[in-house]
């Protein structure tokens, strides 16, 4: 069930990409969860998180997938909230200091979870480290809330097997120093979609292909986090 949804998704994205009433009349609510779908992406505006080996910047590629998940979730009749649409803070005074707008950013982002009912949140970000090798897609859940662990699993594995890359990387519970998982008190999760400090990977992740195949990967997590199946 699980790989024909994945199938079905990945054609439907690649023929109504941006489409996203007509995706979301195909299966007409098919998996109407009661839950709305927080999607992060991840810095933006002033922030533009790492930058790759060969200048790909986080914020944009978090942007892409973003809007990728967005379209495929629409599709399986999943509501969503998108926490920014554009290249923008979500707070933003010049007289702070970068640290203080990047505190207020993420406030901004706590808030709207803080104001949706039943959320579950996914945020999507791209890993750097200083030596080049490391790679590989990693989920990291938030503490506060006992269904993370179960779709930072779920994820991972979907993750592991649809991009069949060798992959061998765990879930982990995300660092105290990772606000937003730390604050957040819903099922929460971080996406480090791969590391932009190997050139494959960042080669991968410019790549629209694989943007897909990554946004197909996280909502066929979460079909199978909320069917059990
Ligand atoms: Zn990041």
């Amino acid at each position: 069930m699980l790989l024909l949804t994945v199938f079905i998704l990945l054609v439907i994205i690649i023929t109504v990409n941006k489409k996203r009433e007509k995706a979301c009349a195909a299966l007409g609510g098919a998996y109407n969860s009661g839950s709305v779908v927080i999607i992060d992406a991840g810095h933006g505006g002033m922030d533009g998180g790492a930058t790759g080996v060969s200048g790909l910047l986080e914020k944009d590629c978090t942007l892409i997938i973003s809007k990728k998940l967005d379209a495929a979730m629409a599709f399986l009749g999943i509501k969503t909230i998108m926490i920014r649409t554009e290249d923008m803070s979500l707070d933003y005074s010049e007289d702070n200091t970068i640290r203080k707008n990047k505190i207020a950013d993420l406030k901004a982002r706590l808030k709207i979870a803080d104001e949706t009912e039943n959320p579950v949140f996914f945020s999507i970000h791209l890993n750097i480290f200083p030596e080049s090798q490391y790679r590989g897609a990693q989920v990291f859940y938030g503490p506060n809330s006992e269904k993370s662990a179960e779709l930072a699993d779920i994820t991972q594995k979907t993750l592991i097997s649809l991009l069949n890359d060798g992959n061998t990387r765990k879930y982990k519970k995300a660092p105290d120093s990772v606000y937003l998982m730390n604050k957040l008190s819903c099922p929460a999760v971080t996406i480090e979609c791969g590391f932009v400090s190997n050139p494959e990977e960042e080669a991968l992740l410019k790549n629209e292909g694989y943007q897909k195949k990554l946004a197909i990967a996280i909502a066929g997590g979460f079909i199978k986090y909320i069917t059990g199946k």
